[in-house]
């Protein structure tokens, strides 16, 4: 995509600005592709089933096509607002990036919300050849099928999010941002929403699996006690109004 068309796309009113920063990157399921600009990107980019597979040298050679066009735009838009972009991020500067984000991911939560996807890994690897049993037993079988899905959808997601959350909140309070709702409320509030659809989806599986009741229902166990210290963490989060997710209330 040259310059003038990533500009002219960028420009385009019916794209609701940040609205891929709070959502669950699940785009074929997503209600609001017509108004994301990463969708469009995207699918003007990645159309040709080559430039879509990753070990393909033609990923590659888009992925850094944009990489390069966005920063074309992004010192275009420094100079129009008289920014020294060189002057941003010294080496000290990157340092202390890199001692925040080894922060964040020491941190309790997040080590927690890390260790969820390694339980789930390991949850289904045990159980291949049982989870294959199930779904052709189970007569709703598309049920199950979607709870799979969903619960690998998440697995890792959640903590990526919950990470992201955490690294935020060390800023904001590093700064001494009072904004409200903070961006690392809409952080937590997704990786909140994560945990909530994984809980139900291991809550289908429970119905038609007895035989892994009991490790069913430690995963949900997890799933809640990591919601609540999210929760406590983030006391704000729930409201979090998401563009283009959330309504206000009236
Ligand atoms: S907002 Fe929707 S379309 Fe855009 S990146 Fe997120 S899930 Fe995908």
């Amino acid at each position: 995509m040259n310059r003038d068309r990533l500009k002219k796309l960028v420009e385009e009113k019916r794209f609701i600005p940040g609205i891929y920063n709070y959502c669950d990157r699940w785009c074929e399921r997503c209600p609001q592709t017509s108004r994301c600009l990463n969708f469009s990107i995207s699918e003007e980019e990645f159309s040709d089933p080559e430039a879509q597979d990753i070990r393909n040298e033609a990923f590659w050679n888009k992925l850094s096509g944009i990489f390069e066009e966005a920063l074309e735009l992004l010192k275009e838009a420094a100079q129009k607002w008289e920014i020294d972009l060189e002057t941003l991020s010294s080496m000290d500067d990157i340092e202390k990036m890199k001692e925040k984000n080894k922060d964040a991911d020491n941190h309790l939560l997040c080590r927690a919300a890390k260790s969820y996807g390694k339980m789930v890994k390991d949850w289904f690897r045990e159980r291949e050849g049982l989870l294959l049993e199930t779904t052709v037993v189970a007569k709703e079988g598309v049920d199950l099928e979607e709870a799979f899905e969903v619960i690998q959808w998440y697995q890792y997601f959640i903590g990526a999010k919950v990470t992201r959350a955490i690294r935020g909140k060390m800023e904001e309070e590093e700064e001494g941002a009072d904004e409200y709702p903070s961006d690392s409320d809409g952080s937590a509030k997704v990786a909140l929403i994560a945990i909530d659809r994984s809980i139900s989806a291991w809550a289908v599986i429970s119905h038609y699996n007895h035989h892994d009741a009991e490790s069913v229902f430690k995963m949900i166990s997890f799933l809640d006690r990591l919601s609540q210290a999210v929760e406590e963490t983030f006391p704000h989060a729930r409201s979090f109004i998401r563009p283009g997710f959330d309504r206000i209330d009236p």
